[in-house]
């Protein structure tokens, strides 16, 4: 994360000085993911404190908020970079290719080396792969300026620079976008991912003496912690309630529902039960 921050100075401090656009926006994109990191730490210390009369599920939501916030700054960054680099196709200005080639294949070093420090050991880890592959396109981001500054030392043809930013911006949109798609969904108490309501439905369709399953939802209460509420609609005589309630708990468990919470009826006692 220092190697991070330092690397962003750098690359701000070239990019404005040597009059590079797509280095700049790099440097933005640098800037939302080192923000990302300390948002982040610092939601996931909040995360840990204990739940209140006042906060009952604690404030785990807050890692949601957190990745909510990230995703419209880096969204607002690419913008930028993607309005600056048209408008600069019109007017193209001077660049200095060497400095900004330098800065460029720091980017492309320093990101390589983090995937390969952050990747290694942990192929099977599905946020550490994730993160990896964050790095891995970081790299090419950082690889594609390098390639328009050798390629403008070349060429002369400094409209490149813009183009390159143009692309540089796009992408930076690209991981924005995602990064507010997947915590709006969090946030929307979307299923998470990876966790079959079919089957759920199915698994509690499947209890003796359970005839209808409604109000059945399920969200994700952190990161790792999945809660479901249902009615079950049973006949009392078929099963005993708590043998019902005991089964129902295990099965959840073993479709990765850990914190449930049911309400055992009869069709009199909720007869149009069907709305949510
Ligand atoms: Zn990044
Ligand atoms: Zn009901």
């Amino acid at each position: 994360m220092l190697l991070n921050t330092g690397l962003v100075v750098v690359q701000l401090v070239v990019g404005f000085g040597f009059g590079s656009l797509a280095l700049i926006g790099d440097a933005l994109h640098n800037v939302g993911d080192v923000l990302g990191l300390a948002l982040g730490w610092a939601a996931e210390r909040l995360a840990l404190r204990p739940a209140s009369r006042r906060f009952t599920y604690g404030y785990r939501r807050s890692t949601q908020f957190a990745s909510l916030a990230n995703g419209a700054l880096v969204l607002a960054a690419g913008g930028v970079v993607v309005v600056e680099g048209v408008q600069r196709l019109g007017r193209p200005a001077a660049i200095q290719p060497e400095p900004v080639a330098w800065a460029a294949l720091a980017g492309l070093v320093i990101n390589l080396a983090s995937a390969r420090l952050f990747g290694h050991g942990h192929q099977h880890d599905l946020n550490r792969r994730a993160a990896v592959l964050h790095l891995l396109t970081d790299a090419a981001v950082s690889a594609a300026v390098l390639l328009s500054a050798l390629l403008i030392q070349l060429t002369g043809w400094s409209r490149l620079d813009a183009l390159a930013a143009i692309g540089v911006g796009l992408a930076v949109l690209w991981s924005g976008w995602g990064l507010l798609l997947e915590s709006g969904a969090l946030l929307l108490d979307a299923v998470p991912r990876g966790v079959d309501l079919a089957a759920i439905e199915a698994a509690l369709l499947s209890l003796e003496g359970v005839e209808r399953v409604h109000h059945l939802h399920v969200w994700s209460m952190s990161t790792s912690a999945v809660a479901l509420t249902a009615h079950l609609q049973r006949d009392p005589a078929r099963l005993a309630d708590r043998e019902l309630l005991r089964q129902a708990r295990h099965r959840l468990q073993q479709l990765g529902v850990g914190h449930t919470t049911l309400q055992l009826e009869t069709d009199e006692e909720d007869p149009g039960g069907e709305q949510c």
